[in-house]
């Protein structure tokens, strides 16, 4: 079940009771940039099921999963065919939004993106053009 309003941030995108710049959706799943991006496209691929990490998540929805991940990997290609795809489970390993999600995070250069600095919003005109270029298509 998910939790009452409020308590998951990511349970309040899928629900649209918060805002999130939308890439993909299907009945089960949902993708959106991360509103702190480690790379130009990051995005977060959540199944709307709630369920706090991966091995809660019931058998029976982990194709649907996938599958959005791969879409969403397909419009990312656009941008650049080089990206790491990530889940944090567990505080240590950096979880923060108790939500089970996958990064997806382009990469441009060689160098390594990840770092503990504070990250930068995303900019509203950049998620703007973003949309634009990453918009599903009949191949997505
Ligand atoms: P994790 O550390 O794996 O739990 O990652 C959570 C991610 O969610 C971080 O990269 C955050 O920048 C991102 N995030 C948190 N709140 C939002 C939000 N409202 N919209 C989009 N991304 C978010
Ligand atoms: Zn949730």
């Amino acid at each position: 079940m998910p939790p009452s309003s409020g308590a998951c941030i990511f349970c309040d995108i899928v629900a649209r009771r918060s805002p999130a710049h939308i890439v993909y959706e299907d009945a089960r799943c949902l993708a959106f940039l991360d509103l702190f991006p480690f790379t130009r496209g990051h995005v977060l691929v959540v199944p709307k099921l709630h369920v706090d990490r991966l091995v809660d998540l019931p058998p029976e929805a982990y194709p649907a999963l996938l599958a959005a991940l791969a879409s969403v990997c397909r419009q990312l290609e656009r941008l650049t065919p080089h990206y790491n795809i990530a889940s944090n489970q567990g505080e240590l390993a950096g979880q923060i939004v108790f939500h089970l999600h996958f990064h997806v995070i382009p990469r441009y250069t060689g160098a390594s993106p990840f770092h503990d600095k504070p990250r930068g919003r995303l900019a509203d005109a950049e998620a703007h053009e973003l949309l634009a270029a990453l918009r599903p298509t009949e191949r997505t």
